[in-house]
This record gives structure tokens, C-alpha cells and sequence, in this order.
């Protein structure tokens, strides 16, 4: 066994900071539950002093998770400081996330504060973090573009002050592999006290060497790193945890460290996360995407593989990837749904299973043969769904060369139902101008895109909308077998997202 190397999930905090990600309460206590059973060490749950919606997530997120420690972040102030341990004090094991920039840069002109000025807030965040719990997390923005000398400073005193975690964020994606490596062995070997801390870090996308970095690091001494599900995070993103933990498992004898994540729930997690923010994973995505192992549709296949390792590294099983054959007929049984469910890393309540087993004996009335993929769809659907503002109830739509396309729907909007009638050009604009002209929003209509989940004529359509009003964007999913009303169930869900996001917040840059 390896030493072990702590996985430390954003996808929160920061992963939530990607525009167009944001999530409801009970949608993050979702994803918190899965990441728990993912076997994550560390949740970051939220920066509590953003929002009041922010601390009351926080604090919803740490009833539900029962293993991993739970962090909140903080700036260096009293103020956050107070609000962050007031948020997780109900946690089983509670972290507070305290941070200060110390690069030039950020120190002259966001913070307007000198070299000294940082050090002795550094001294009193920590201190004042440490005086609620014992498990404090310091991390020194702009870490990457700190000059060193003045960082080994900063590390020293943060770890004096009582923390036990020092985290070194790459918080605009500036660094590069061999030089971030080289920083995190120069605090190894300068920073007096660094034994007494977990070494962490953080990497950001934007010259896509997140990942490559974050590897890196471990190379050289981390124990802790910073990833987000899928790598969604602020700009270009956070280093994924997928492909960290893959890394450090395919490649195990080069890295020889172990992580506590259960691989084969990785998959699920991902595409848990992608249902709740209507962000479809790209086909070319490592690890998760739909081409990842596209070998395995029959690229390499025809008799020249005699052995599997010929062009695989790692199989899809190993992530709780479901393979693409026919599993399920409008005859199976509720025991053999509960066992494909399973296999997918689902564990659904009776109830929950129930309502599954309706709506696969509806989709077998509509679609000869059910994959396992569409089994996956009706649960993201049906079960991690959360129905909002808006709920669609009925939709008729005509369309054809000789007709004028023609929406009727019926919305639940709050408790009352309404009902509508519009044309359009088409049937989707039909029904994108009826729910507009219900719910009295007119929003620009940005993206709209459709895919089939698997193979087929009768597959289901996924459609992704992105919608715009008032400089805020939000987007929508949505699956069904009809496209049209696979389109309206996005339209509606972009909607209810766009309703959510009146409160305003403050957003942490780590
Ligand atoms: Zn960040």
C-alpha cells in the first residue's frame, strides 16, 4: 500500500462557480450524499458568507453526509470566519477553509495590503479558525504567481497559527508541470513546520495542464488535491477528479498512492452532476465521455483483438460505465430493474423504485427495447429531478408540411395549473413561444441542442438549452423519446434555473 493521497471535492464551491452551474439546496444535498458514497475525504460545500442561500446550503449539506469531513470557505476576515464555522458546526466532522492572496499582484491591487499586513491576517484568520475546531484548512491564492521566499513565510506562519491542511492554489491556471512540482518540493524542503500540515493543490484549467499539474504535485511531495466532478469550475475549470483518480490507479506503480475513492461509482457521480446542472458531458470528455471507449463499440474489434489490453488501459466497468447491450425488455421485473440500477451505483428507496418501474413499462410502451442508458436517463429524470417553479403536465404539439405548427401544453406553475395554445415556425418554437408567453419571460434563446441517448430511430432525445435574460444564463436538459417534448422539459428546466438565480452572491476566486 501506498501512501494515501486526499481527495478534496469542489464541485460545490468551486465547481458551482461555472457559469450556468448553479444548484438548488436540494440538489446539492443530492450531489453531497453521492460524493460521500463516492468515498471523497474532504466536501467542500460552500462559501457561507456569499449568501444567505450559500449558508443555508452548507448547513443542509452537513446533515446528509455521514464519512467525509466537511469544509466551508472563508476569506481572511472575523465576519467570514464566524459565518463558515456557524454554517458546519453541525457537521460530524466540520473543516474551516480560510484564504488570503499572496501574490504581488493581488496583495497591491485587490487587497491593497503589504507583505506584513498579510502575515499578521494570516496569524489572526487562522488563529480565530482554530479557536472553533481543530481542523483548519489555509490556502494562499495566487499561490503559483507568489514569489517563494514570501510564500514560505506565509506557509510557515499559517501552520504556527494551527493549520493542518496548507493548500497551494494555481488559482489562474498559470503554472506548468515541472514548475509546480519544483514550488511544492521548495515548501517541502523550507517551510520549517511543513510536516505538520497536509501539503494541497488546487488547479485551474485555463492552459488545460489542471490535471497534468495537480499529478505533478503528488509527484513531489501533495498528499491533498482540490478536483471538482467532471472538472466544471470557474473559467475553463478545476482539475477532474475523474481523471486524477484514474491516473493514480492506472498508472499505481508509478505513483504507488492510494485514494479511498470507489471507482466504479465514478461514472454514476459524473453523470449524476450532469443531469442536476444540464450540462451534458462533450463525447471527447477522458474517462466519462461518450467516445472514451468507443473502441468498445467495435472500432478494433473486428477479430483482430485477441487480448483486450491491445488498446485498453483501463475498462469501462472499472468507472461504473454500464456496457451498451440490451438489458432490459417490457417484461423485466422489478428485481432485475433493482439489479441493473444497482450495478449503475443507484440504490433507490421502494418508493423511488416504483415510480421506475412505471415509467420503464411507459418507455417500453413507446420504444422496443430499453438500454441501460435509458434506464440511467428515467432515474435522472424521474428520481434527481427536482421540480421547481415549473412543472410540465401536458403537451400536444402538431407540426408537418401541410400544417401551421401548433404547441398545446399545460404548466404547473407553483400549485396552480395553467394551460396555453401558441403557433410558431416550427413545433419547438411552437412550444418555446407557448411556456414563454405562459410564464411571462421572454429570455434569448442561446443554444439548443439535440442527442440521442443510444442507437436507433425510437432512442430518446436529450436536448440542452441554453437560454439568456438580463445578463444571467442558465441552462436546461431534458430527455423523452418525443424530441419535442424532450425540448420542452429543457426549456422548462433552463427556466426554473433562471428563476433561482435572482439572489446575488459574492464569488471566492481560489
Ligand atoms: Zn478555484
Amino acid at each position: 500500500m501506498g501512501e494515501k493521497i486526499y481527495i478534496f471535492d469542489t464541485t460545490l464551491r468551486d465547481g458551482e462557480q461555472s457559469p450556468g452551474a448553479t444548484m438548488n439546496i436540494e440538489e446539492k444535498k443530492r450531489l453531497a450524499r453521492q460524493l460521500d458514497r463516492l468515498g471523497v475525504d474532504v466536501i467542500e460545500a460552500g462559501f457561507p458568507a456569499a449568501s444567505d442561500g450559500d449558508f443555508e446550503a452548507v448547513r443542509e449539506i452537513c446533515k446528509v453526509v455521514e464519512n467525509a469531513q466537511v469544509a466551508a470557505l472563508a476569506r481572511a476576515s472575523n465576519g467570514d470566519i464566524d459565518r463558515a464555522w456557524e454554517s458546519i458546526k453541525g457537521a460530524k466532522y466540520p473543516r474551516i477553509h480560510t484564504f488570503i492572496a499572496t501574490s504581488d499582484i493581488h496583495m497591491q491591487h485587490k487587497l491593497g495590503m503589504s507583505r506584513e499586513e498579510v502575515i499578521a491576517a494570516v496569524k489572526r484568520s487562522v488563529s480565530r479558525a482554530r479557536s472553533y475546531v481543530h481542523n483548519v484548512e489555509f490556502s494562499a491564492e495566487d499561490a503559483s504567481r507568489s514569489e517563494w521566499d514570501f510564500l514560505v513565510q506565509v506557509v510557515e506562519t499559517a501552520i504556527e497559527a494551527g493549520a493542518t491542511t496548507i493548500n497551494i492554489p494555481d488559482t489562474v491556471g498559470y503554472a506548468q508541470p515541472q514548475e509546480f512540482a519544483d514550488l511544492i518540493r521548495y515548501l517541502k524542503k523550507n517551510v520549517k513546520n511543513i510536516d505538520n500540515a497536509v501539503l494541497s493543490v488546487h488547479c485551474h484549467n485555463d492552459l488545460g495542464l489542471a490535471t497534468a499539474n495537480t499529478l505533478a504535485a503528488i509527484r513531489a511531495g501533495a498528499r491533498q488535491v482540490e478536483v471538482t466532478l467532471c472538472g466544471i469550475g470557474e473559467r475553463a475549470g478545476n482539475a477532474a477528479l475523474e481523471e486524477v483518480v484514474m491516473a493514480l490507479y492506472v498508472r499505481n506503480s508509478y505513483y504507488n498512492v492510494e485514494t479511498n475513492i470507489k471507482k466504479e461509482l465514478i461514472y454514476p457521480t459524473c453523470r449524476l452532476l450532469s443531469m442536476i446542472i444540464g450540462m451534458p458531458i462533450p463525447a471527447y470528455k477522458a474517462i466519462i465521455g461518450g467516445n472514451a471507449f468507443a473502441h468498445e463499440a467495435g472500432i478494433h474489434q473486428h477479430g483482430v483483438l485477441k487480448n483486450r489490453l491491445t488498446y485498453e488501459i483501463m475498462t469501462p466497468e472499472s468507472i461504473g460505465r454500464p456496457p451498451s447491450e440490451l438489458v432490459i425488455g417490457k417484461h423485466s421485473g422489478r428485481h432485475a430493474i433493482q439489479q441493473q440500477l444497482e450495478q449503475l451505483g443507484y440504490r433507490l428507496t421502494k418508493e423511488q423504485l416504483d415510480i421506475i418501474f412505471q415509467a420503464v413499462k411507459g418507455l417500453a410502451d413507446k420504444k422496443a427495447q430499453i438500454f441501460l442508458e435509458d434506464l440511467e436517463a428515467l432515474v435522472l429524470e424521474e428520481i434527481y429531478r427536482i421540480p421547481d417553479k415549473y412543472k410540465l403536465k401536458y403537451l400536444c404539439s402538431v407540426s408537418g408540411n401541410m400544417a401551421i405548427p401548433t404547441a398545446t401544453l399545460k404548466i404547473q406553475v407553483d400549485d396552480q395549473e395553467e394551460q396555453i395554445s401558441e403557433f410558431g415556425v416550427g413545433p419547438v418554437d411552437a412550444v418555446f413561444n407557448a411556456i414563454s408567453k405562459l410564464v411571462g419571460k421572454q429570455p434569448k434563446l442561446l443554444k439548443f441542442s439535440v442527442n440521442a441517448i443510444t442507437g436507433g430511430t425510437d432512442a430518446q432525445g436529450e436536448v440542452t438549452v441554453k437560454i439568456e435574460e438580463g445578463g444571467k444564463t442558465a441552462i436546461g436538459r431534458g430527455s423523452d423519446p418525443d424530441i419535442i417534448v424532450a425540448s420542452a422539459k429543457a426549456y422548462i428546466n433552463a427556466l426554473n434555473r433562471l428563476a433561482r438565480k435572482e439572489e446575488e452572491k459574492i464569488w471566492a476566486r481560489v
